[in-house]
């Protein structure tokens, strides 16, 4: 039973210069055997498709990010439509708000995470949810797309970090909620006492490679193969043998993305 990262991103630069085949097939040769990698912004679309056609294992999502909120316009939106059918597109995503950064206007970042709901609506695919700072924004956004979609998944809340109220409305409306490293770090305590009370059936692992190595990495850029670090302190976290975690957070991410 092999662990699946459900969030990384095989387009950036890594350490020593790796590419796609060496991260996938390191991730592979450490009991990762699915990756998703996301997109980020439109100049990505065809990067992250590209590499998932490559690798049989291997999936992508489409979605602009809130830090790139102002490269949203109607044509944007029209050309991710034909590119959601695509065998190997699993969700919309990363989309969301990020008041931390706050790298676009705090409107155009709700517009167009909106907008973007809209679509996956639309289209009866996942999310995936990138939050910092804005959970009173962005909630009614996510009350609002989980009445109207009618596909077999909302998707995930990831590499979560917010307030334990976001977390439980994201699980009261249906999300699953996706861990990265942060789980690791040694001052993410109240994270790990989260952790340990969310119901079992809707957790996921993820790197956010090539961000956020975890602990003992840290320092590192982060790959795709380090998940297991994050997935060992889980099953540590909720008192349950490694494999047993693997199977169940395999399980989740299967039916969160619809994976088979
Ligand atoms: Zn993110
Ligand atoms: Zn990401």
């Amino acid at each position: 039973m092999n662990l699946i990262d459900t969030h990384c991103h095989l387009d950036y630069e890594y350490d020593g210069g790796k590419g796609p085949e060496q991260l996938v097939k390191e991730a592979l040769d450490s009991g990762v055997d699915t990756l998703i990698t996301i997109g980020t912004e439109p100049a990505n679309f065809d990067a992250v498709r590209e590499i998932s056609e490559r690798f049989p294992h291997v999936y992508h999502t489409i979605g602009v990010h809130p830090h790139d909120a102002s490269k949203v316009d109607a044509s944007v939106l029209a050309d991710m439509r034909p590119r959601l059918a695509h065998p190997k597109c699993v969700a919309i995503g990363e989309i969301g708000l990020d008041y931390y950064y706050e790298h676009s206007d705090r409107k155009k970042q709700q517009a167009e995470c909106a907008a973007q709901l809209e679509l996956a609506v639309e289209a009866k695919k996942p999310v995936v949810i990138h939050s910092r700072d804005g959970e009173e924004d962005l909630l009614p956004l996510l009350r609002e797309y989980a009445a109207k979609q009618k596909g077999p998944s909302l998707g995930v809340i990831h590499c979560f970090s917010g307030t334990d109220g976001f977390a439980q409305a994201c699980i009261d409306l249906g999300f699953f909620i996706s861990f990265s490293g942060i789980l690791t770090f040694k001052n993410s305590e109240p994270l790990r006492e989260l952790a340990k009370t969310l119901p079992l059936d809707r957790i996921l692992v993820e790197t956010d490679a090539p961000f956020l190595a975890p602990v003992p990495l840290r320092g590192k850029k982060c790959e795709p193969s380090m998940v297991k670090h994050t997935a060992l302190k889980l099953a540590e976290i909720r008192g349950i043998p490694f494999e047993e975690l693997v199977r169940i957070t395999r399980e989740n991410s299967m039916r969160c993305f619809q994976l088979n």
